[in-house]
C-alpha cells in the first residue's frame, strides 16, 4: 500500500508515539467519545473497581490505539497490548490472561480477527474474571478453572458489526469514533507541529487538513512530509510548502491517494460506474478486500464519490467528474 495510506510502517510508530497523546484532556476533538469515557473511568476510579470493558469502533488511524493507552495512563495502571490475528488458539490468549496484573488494561487490536475458541474463553473472562484450561488430550482431557486478576478489556475494531453478538454484548461502553472534522484536525495539526517545533502558518495548516480524509494519522504524516519537504528545499513553513509537497505525494486536493483514485478509476473505466461487487474491485487493485472495505470505501462514499447499492459499489455523478470524465446519463 502507499506511503501515505492509513496503514502504519514500521519505520513510521517512533513518530506516531512521540506525537501520541497521553491523557483525554490532551485528546484533540471526539467530544462526545471523551466525555463518556471521562465518566465511565471517573465512576471507577470513585468506587475503586475496573470500569467497564470497552470497544472502540472505527477506521484504522482515529485514535483507538491512543485511546487504550489513554485508558491505562489515567487509571495508571500498565497496559498490554496485543491484537486478534496474533490469538489463533485460545491457548495464546489463556497465556496472555493469566499474566496480567490486577486492574491492568488488555488492548487487543483488530479483535473481530482473533480465533472462534479464543472468543469463548473470553467470553467467561470478561464475564466472571475466570477462564478453564483444558489439560490433557482426548479421553482424558478435564479443564481446569483459572481464577484471573479483575482487568479492563479494550477492544478496537474497525466496525461493531464484524464482532459476534455475544462478544460485543459483554462491553459495557462502546465507542464509535467518526471521522475528524477538518477544525479538529487543524487542532491535531498544530499539537503535532509545536512537539516537532515546526512553525507551520496557520493557511498551511488548514491545507493539510483539508486534505487528511478526517484521519489524524494521515494529518500527521502529511505534516512530516511537508517540514521534509521545507527542510530539504529551504522553503517557507506555508501552504505554498504544503502544496508543492502534497503534490508530489499525490495526494489530491480532496485528500485522495493513488489507492482511492484506483479504486474510483477501476469502477469507472473498467465498470462502466459500477456496480462493481467489493472482491471483484479488491483483485482488480490487487489489494485485500478488507482494506478496500476498512480504508478506501468509507472515505470515498463519504467524500459522494461512490454509494453503494445492492448489487455493488456504483460511481456518483461526482466520482465521474473527480476524474474528468462526463457521467453518463442516469
Ligand atoms: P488507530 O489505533 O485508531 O489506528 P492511533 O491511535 O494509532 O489510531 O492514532 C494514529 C495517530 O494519530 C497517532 O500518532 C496519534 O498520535 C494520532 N491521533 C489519533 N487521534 C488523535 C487525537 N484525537 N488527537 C491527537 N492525535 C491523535
Amino acid at each position: 500500500t502507499g506511503e501515505l495510506s492509513a496503514q502504519v510502517a514500521p519505520a513510521e510508530l517512533g513518530y506516531e508515539g512521540a506525537l501520541r497523546p497521553a491523557t483525554l484532556a490532551e485528546f484533540v476533538g471526539q467530544e462526545k467519545v471523551r466525555e463518556q469515557m471521562g465518566l465511565l473511568l471517573g465512576a471507577a476510579q470513585i468506587e475503586g473497581r475496573t470500569p467497564d470493558h470497552i470497544l472502540l469502533a472505527g477506521p484504522p488511524g482515529l485514535g483507538k490505539t491512543t485511546l487504550s493507552m489513554i485508558v491505562a495512563a489515567e487509571l495508571g495502571v500498565p497496559i498490554q497490548q496485543t491484537s486478534g490475528p496474533a490469538i489463533q488458539h485460545a491457548g495464546d490468549l489463556a497465556a496472555v490472561l493469566s499474566s496480567l496484573v490486577p486492574g491492568e488494561v488488555l488492548f487487543i487490536d483488530e479483535i473481530h480477527r482473533m480465533a472462534r475458541s479464543a472468543e469463548e474463553m473470553l467470553y467467561l473472562a470478561m464475564e466472571d474474571f475466570k477462564v478453564d484450561i483444558m489439560v490433557g488430550k482426548g479421553a482424558g482431557a478435564t479443564s481446569v478453572p483459572l481464577e484471573l486478576s479483575p482487568f479492563t478489556l479494550v477492544g478496537a475494531t474497525t466496525r461493531a458489526g464484524l464482532l459476534p453478538n455475544p462478544l460485543r454484548d459483554r462491553f459495557g461502553f462502546t465507542a464509535h469514533l467518526e471521522y475528524y472534522a477538518n477544525a479538529e484536525l487543524e487542532g491535531v495539526l498544530r499539537r503535532a507541529a509545536g512537539l516537532l517545533d515546526f512553525p507551520l502558518e496557520q493557511a498551511g495548516i488548514a491545507e493539510i487538513a483539508g486534505r487528511s480524509r478526517g484521519t489524524p494519522r494521515i494529518a500527521n504524516r502529511l505534516l512530516r512530509r511537508v517540514r521534509d519537504y521545507t527542510l530539504v528545499h529551504n522553503t517557507a513553513p506555508d501552504a505554498e510548502s504544503v502544496n508543492a509537497a502534497l503534490s508530489l505525494y499525490d495526494v489530491d486536493e480532496h485528500g485522495l491517494d493513488r489507492l482511492d483514485r484506483e479504486v474510483l478509476r477501476i469502477i469507472v473505466d473498467r465498470f462502466a460506474g459500477g456496480p462493481v461487487g467489493l472482491s471483484t474491485l479488491a483483485a482488480s487493485v490487487g489489494e485485500e478486500a478488507e482494506t478496500i472495505e476498512a480504508v478506501v470505501e468509507p472515505f470515498l462514499m463519504r467524500a459522494g464519490l461512490i454509494a453503494r447499492s445492492p448489487r455493488g459499489r456504483i460511481a456518483t455523478s461526482l466520482g465521474w467528474s473527480h476524474l474528468g470524465r462526463t457521467p453518463p446519463p442516469m
